[in-house]
């Protein structure tokens, strides 16, 4: 089997709020944690391993990455703060703005920026109440 693997990947995730995904040593926590890992499917711990090898397919084909709902158990149990919920939010935000051809996705994700100027234009007079990740600043 081939395997294909995008050597940027890493750093393309980092910029949609997945900064600290590099110090996991896969130790498989956040798989014990989780309320979808089943058996030895090894989720979420197996998505961030792929994120690091940089193999892109393999981790976006996966149906778990849209199932996480973000709970964060993964993420407060990781011994290295590797934030693997936030990781899975990166690799969710990565295939949305891909998909938009126009790029404002992926500007409002990776911009607060973009974001603020967005907002308070749609908003036209009425106060805009904003919640960003700390991995965007
Ligand atoms: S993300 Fe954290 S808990 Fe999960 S395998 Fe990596 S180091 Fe362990
Ligand atoms: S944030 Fe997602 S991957 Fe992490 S424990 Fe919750 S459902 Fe599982």
């Amino acid at each position: 089997m081939t395997v294909l693997v995008d050597l940027r990947f890493r750093d393309r995730l980092k910029k949609y709020g997945s900064a600290e995904s590099d110090a996991c040593f896969n130790c498989g926590n956040c798989t014990a944690v989780c309320p979808l890992s089943e058996g030895d499917d090894g989720f979420p711990r197996k998505m961030i391993r792929y994120g690091q090898l940089g193999d892109r397919d393999r981790l976006l084909s996966f149906k778990e990455l849209w199932l996480c709902y973000y709970c964060g158990e993964c993420s407060d149990t990781c011994p290295r703060e590797a934030g693997p919920g936030e990781f899975m939010a990166s690799a969710r935000r990565y295939v949305i703005a891909s998909a938009d051809p126009f790029g404002i996705a992926g500007l409002l994700y990776r911009s607060p920026l973009f974001t603020i100027v967005f907002l308070i234009g749609k908003s036209g007079n009425k106060p805009v109440k904003l919640r960003i990740g700390k991995n965007l600043l």
